[in-house]
């Protein structure tokens, strides 16, 4: 029986294979295997990409309504000593800047359509989500 790990690299394997072939033509995919060059850059964009896909998830889980912490622990995130699962998680998913520079996640409601802004190492969680409607059912859920 094949691990679940063993499934996945063979996953990945195919991707990588894909995208070189894709990339470089089906000379760059021989059939001992991959360029080494060719598939190890595959391998970095992949996981750049990926990534990204993570961080796109995350807030759409956010948006969704899911905590912080429910989506740390989704990704098997682990907080040090000093920081909570809800800021590691925050961190991993920081996607912009707000007007003053600071670094937050954004995304839109959907109880007020206003773009929301959420900020790492906020002293208040319950106070995290700036820009709500003042009349947003959900910003009043979290107070
Ligand atoms: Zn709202």
């Amino acid at each position: 029986m094949t691990s679940r790990l063993a499934k996945d690299a063979t996953t990945v394997d195919a991707a990588i294979l894909a995208m070189v072939t894709a990339t470089h033509g089906p000379e760059a995919a021989a059939p001992q295997g991959p360029d080494l060059l060719a598939a190890a850059w595959a391998a970095r964009r992949l996981a750049s990409l990926a990534t990204m896909r993570a961080r796109q998830y995350v807030v759409q889980a956010r948006e969704a309504g899911r905590r912080w912490e429910d989506i740390g622990q989704a990704l098997c995130l682990r907080a040090p000593h000093d920081l909570s699962l809800r800021d590691v998680t925050l961190e991993y998913a920081l996607c912009g800047v707000d007007a003053e520079g600071r670094a937050c996640v954004t995304w839109r409601c959907p109880a007020c359509a206003r773009m929301v802004r959420e900020y790492v190492r906020e002293a208040d969680p319950a106070a995290a989500e700036h820009g709500h409607a003042a009349d947003c059912a959900r910003a009043a859920g979290t107070r």
